[in-house]
């Protein structure tokens, strides 16, 4: 293998850049910005400019690069054509052949909540292990299943959508996908945030979650740390929804580590806590040990899972 490679994970504001030692060390990172004009057909070339700049200046041979593995915010098949990326106007793009023809390296291309879950197998919360599912709770609900090492992505590319998993039949209000009851709609920043206000319309109870006129789900958990009956209940309800899910998809690729990252899950230890607490009364019988961990990267968990991806994928 040679030594060095790129990562690179597209965003529909900011492309993320690393620079690193095959070896999984980070060398540089650094941030373009993503231009989405005209359908975003600056994106790739943007990228490949990118690269050969970082070369140049570090006096490295394209004859010394691994590759580049990139991930994008769309479904990415399994043979490294993009979908649809909606945030940057790509329609059907066969990414790894593009980028491949404007730099001369070897491109994988993946989708990047998937990546970020490479990333945190590689070197973040999961370190150490080949089967993991990484669930990121932010607006959406994002996440990543890798089993054995690699990314399953499915036959559209849709695999690890565990966000739009159906979680509630009787749901009334559409979730963003269009359909109705979906985990995302309960568990994300957003759905959180909803669950707070319709118990706060339905309860009559004393909770301090009423003095907050824009509520977010920072405050819930920071009233349930300490010690607001209704907001626990309600950290109690997400953790439920979110254990019985997880305990669900475990049946189906038995992980080592669950790993929980995005905005809500800087609430910490009590929102691993009650996932665990509920996942293992669901669990089936020989899933129930499954570790969970926060994630520890943050934003450059998508940066380092393209890397892997480039040489382990
Ligand atoms: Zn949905």
């Amino acid at each position: 293998m040679k030594k060095y490679g790129f990562g690179v994970d597209v965003g529909g504001t900011t492309v993320k850049m690393g620079f690193f030692e095959t070896s999984g060390k980070l060398l540089d990172k650094w941030e373009i910005t993503t231009n989405t004009d005209d359908n975003g057909k600056a994106v790739l070339p943007d990228i490949a400019k990118s690269i050969d700049n970082k070369l140049a200046q570090e006096g490295i041979s394209k004859a010394e690069i691994e590759g580049i593995g990139i991930g994008v915010p769309g479904p990415v098949r399994n043979d490294g054509v993009v979908l649809n990326c909606v945030n940057l106007g790509w329609g059907i793009i066969n990414v790894a052949e593009e980028l491949g023809r404007l730099t001369g390296l070897a491109v994988k291309v993946g989708n990047d909540a998937n990546v970020a879950a490479l990333g945190e197998m590689w070197q973040g919360g999961a370190k150490g292990s080949k089967d993991v599912i990484m669930v990121t709770l932010g607006t959406g609900v994002g996440g990543g299943i890798i089993v054995d090492g690699k990314i399953v992505a499915g036959y559209n590319g849709a695999g690890g959508e565990i966000g739009h998993i159906t979680v509630n039949n009787d749901e009334i209000e559409p979730c963003n996908c269009g359909q109705y009851g979906c985990l995302e709609q309960y568990t994300s920043a957003t759905g959180i945030v909803r669950m707070a206000k319709r118990k706060l319309a339905k309860t009559q109870d004393e909770t301090s979650l009423r003095k907050y006129e824009n509520i977010t789900a920072k405050d819930i958990f920071d009233e349930a740390k300490a010690g607001d009956a209704v907001a626990l209940l309600l950290v109690d309800e997400v953790g439920e929804i979110l254990g019985s899910t997880l305990s669900n998809i475990a049946c189906v690729v038995n992980p080592e580590v669950i790993v929980i990252g995005g905005g809500v899950s800087k609430a910490g230890q009590i929102l691993i806590d009650t996932i665990k607490k509920h996942y293992q009364e669901t669990s089936f019988k020989a899933c129930r040990d499954t570790r969970f961990e926060l994630a520890s990267l943050g934003n450059d968990a998508g940066i380092y899972g393209s890397m892997n991806l480039i040489i382990n994928n």
